[in-house]
């Protein structure tokens, strides 16, 4: 298996830990003097730079959230000055502002640097040809993997997202090695290769990196099966740096996280308390060398849990699960925590379910109901009242045993469920809350 930087990701953990002070400091003194609304937050809480002494004590210092990014918008985050920033991104904001960021020349050399490691990590090198399927633009995704795969010496074609049949044309004319889209595009391109009759075993297409939204266990198995690859799994946000942040190895237990260049918690998301090593909470980042945007403690709002056992590749960054969703995400359905992820984990094991879903929550009178509309492949999409009773009933009792939340399946046509060519959105929440 091949290390991109070995000197760093192979790292004994007393160093990395050395390194990540040094570096967590540095970074300190610069957000205090340069960026207002860090300096401000630090002074109401008493705190100097350097009463930061040991890695413990970073629990001291304030979070940052969104909230305070589209407050300081645009700029006011940035810790140099505009004419010391080469490139700008943005990240897609639901409601009201998005955020900007900002990258310096030497940051982004770094940001193509954690790519190649990652890529590297899945198997990808110079022989390969990689098409990137993720939207150019201020979207974060296709220019991190861009330069990630130029740096690794990879041939790269920008295709961008979406116009499936010519994604799979070019896959097959160009003889396309590793796909990058997020997992649930995969899942479009497969079908429609199925449609148009390309068999996936006639390409030469071997690896697929997918992020950008969270996926499951179940999901993976289907996209490599349908496929024919080995797909894996990374993981960023545009106000660290965007992808890049972590990454697969072959191993698949886990993203590795480049902890020489980000410091990782895990947080309960209501209290906002530190959880110990292995405890399932929110992720908190700290970026400890970038120079434009800086983030201190940013709350990612994505949940998953930390794993610092050995990895098998020989590298020792510490590896983060594969994310259960956001903490905005979750669905509190009858009182019960429910992430949309767990209800696909479900969803995959029970044959004849496609990798289509939508879940539709409703308040009636005082009670909250759980709707999940599943569309069924066209050989199970039986008849005969008699089965499709038996198999909605399977799936009600499966999904009630694991949630503890009793829902109302339903069979959908095949193809009735939007398809997604970004992010999938599953979730249609109609109470009025
Ligand atoms: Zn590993």
């Amino acid at each position: 298996m091949q290390i991109w930087d070995p000197d760093y990701e192979c790292m004994p953990r007393e160093e990395i830990e050395q390194l990540q002070l040094e570096r967590l400091q540095a970074t300190l003194n610069r957000v205090y003097k340069n960026v207002t609304c860090y300096r401000n937050r630090f002074k109401e809480m008493g705190i100097v730079p350097e009463d930061v002494r040991s890695l413990a004590d970073l629990s001291k210092l304030p979070f940052t959230t969104k909230e305070d990014l589209r407050l300081n918008y645009p700029y006011g985050m940035f810790a140099v000055p505009l004419r010391e920033v080469v490139r700008i991104h943005s990240s897609s904001g639901t409601t009201g502002k998005p955020t900007v960021v900002g990258y310096t020349k030497n940051d982004l050399k770094v940001w193509s640097t954690l790519v190649s490691r990652f890529m590297t990590a899945a198997g990808v090198n110079s022989d390969d040809v990689v098409q990137i399927a993720f939207g150019y633009g201020l979207f974060t995704g296709a220019f991190g993997l861009h330069y990630g795969s130029e740096m690794i010496g990879a041939s790269v074609i920008p295709m961008g997202a979406g116009n499936t049949e010519k994604q799979i044309m070019i896959m097959q004319d160009y003889r396309t090695t590793a796909l990058v889209s997020t997992p649930s595009y995969a899942v479009t391109i497969a079908e429609r290769m199925e449609k148009m009759g390309v068999d996936p075993k006639s390409l030469t297409l071997k690896v697929g990196l997918f992020g950008g939204e969270p996926w499951s266990e179940a999901m993976r198995r289907e996209i490599e099966e349908r496929l024919g690859i080995t797909a894996t799994d990374n993981y960023g946000l545009s106000e660290v740096i965007g992808p890049g942040v972590a990454g697969e190895c072959l191993c698949k237990r886990g993203m590795h996280i480049s902890e020489d260049h980000f410091i990782a918690e895990i947080i309960d998301p209501d209290t906002g308390a530190v959880l110990p090593p292995g405890s399932v909470g929110e992720l908190v980042l700290t970026s400890l060398t970038k120079e434009a945007f800086p983030m201190v403690r940013y709350r990612t709002r994505d949940i998953t849990s930390l794993d610092y056992a050995k990895c098998d590749c020989g590298r020792t960054f510490v590896r983060m699960k594969k994310t259960m969703g956001r903490s905005d995400d979750m669905l509190i359905i009858k009182g019960v925590n429910v992430y949309p992820s767990q209800i696909e984990d479900v969803l995959f094991a029970i044959e004849g379910c496609q990798p289509h879903y939508q879940l539709v929550v409703d308040r009636k009178g005082a009670l909250d109901t759980l709707e999940i509309r599943i569309e069924v492949t066209e050989n199970i999409f039986f008849d005969e009242m008699k089965m499709q009773k038996a198999f909605l009933d399977k799936v009600e009792k499966k999904i009630d045993s694991v949630l503890g939340v009793g829902a109302v399946v339903k069979l959908v046509e095949p193809n009735s469920i939007p398809r997604a060519e970004g992010k999938a959105s599953r979730v249609i929440d109609n109470r009025k809350i």
